[in-house]
């Protein structure tokens, strides 16, 4: 009989005798394999409840384990390690250890949201996958991710002018990443961007290069976010146990070529 999901099971944990007869069957090679037993003792039994008071980790509650988000996923297609149901599991158990043995590979959901239109529970896959690559980071499990890098630029600049400027953006999210901004397929895209782009349009997002956009009488709403933002950081720090600032774990070589 096949194992299901056979790529959650650790091979160190997979047995399989090559010559096997009992009772005088034989059960050599595939029919012989059994999966050894773990003994879990370390449990963090507020995991779940520090995933859910995360953005996008609220309804993780719900989860019946169907597998309907895992059949859907869009990484699981070409990655079967890419298993949201199986972390969502995990998260649900307290299993800390066990799930960090992946957190090399959950940020790497695309945020495609097929599993959050599969789900029958509306439990939100997508905000979970989100919630749990941002615990990983706000624990120090892991560097922060492009993504979160696109993500504190995006928010500083509307916070700060209240207003977007794409070009801003573009050379703040490369230089938090190390990346050059001279990179061939950028040039290009700016080559073919000018050649399409009326006059007007040009000049206008030049200016806005030089001189930053602003909303005018900001102020006020400027202030009002920063408190807002500053009370929902406070709070989940709070309820992640993290008053005292945490060392952010060290990001792999190439790890700037993420997809924000
Ligand atoms: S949003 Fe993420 S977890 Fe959900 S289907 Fe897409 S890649 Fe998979
Ligand atoms: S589809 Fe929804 S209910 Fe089913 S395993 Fe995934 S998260 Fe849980």
């Amino acid at each position: 009989m096949p194992i299901h999901e056979h790529s959650l099971i650790r091979p160190e944990n997979l047995k399989t005798h090559e010559k096997l007869v009992i009772d005088g069957v034989d059960v050599s090679g595939h029919w012989s394999t059994f999966i050894e037993p773990r003994v879990v003792t370390d449990y963090n039994e507020r995991l779940q409840e520090e995933i859910a008071a995360l953005p996008g980790g609220e309804h993780i509650h719900r989860c019946w384990q169907c597998g309907s988000c895992t059949n859907a996923c869009t990484v699981n297609a070409v990655n079967p390690d890419f298993n949201p149901r199986y972390w969502i599991y995990l998260i649900r158990m307290g299993m800390e250890a066990e799930l960090l043995r992946d957190k090399d590979i959950i940020w790497q959901c695309v945020s495609c949201n097929k599993c959050t239109y599969a789900c029958p529970r509306d439990v939100f896959p997508e905000g979970v996958m989100k919630a749990t690559a941002h615990w990983l980071e706000l624990k120090g499990h892991a560097p922060k991710s492009s993504s979160t890098h696109f993500d504190e630029e995006f928010t500083e600049q509307v916070i700060a002018t209240g207003k977007i400027e794409e070009g801003r953006i573009v050379r703040g999210f490369f230089g938090r990443t190390g990346q050059p901004l001279r990179q061939p397929w950028l040039i290009e895209m700016a080559r073919r961007l000018a050649r399409k782009l009326p006059v007007r349009l040009g000049l206008l997002m030049g200016l806005a290069a030089v001189i930053r956009p602003r909303t005018r009488g900001w102020g006020r709403a400027r202030r009002a976010l920063e408190e807002y933002v500053h009370e929902q950081q406070a709070q989940r720090r709070r309820a992640l146990g993290l008053e005292r600032p945490v060392q952010p774990a060290e990001a792999p070589p190439g790890a700037g070529a993420r997809a924000p």
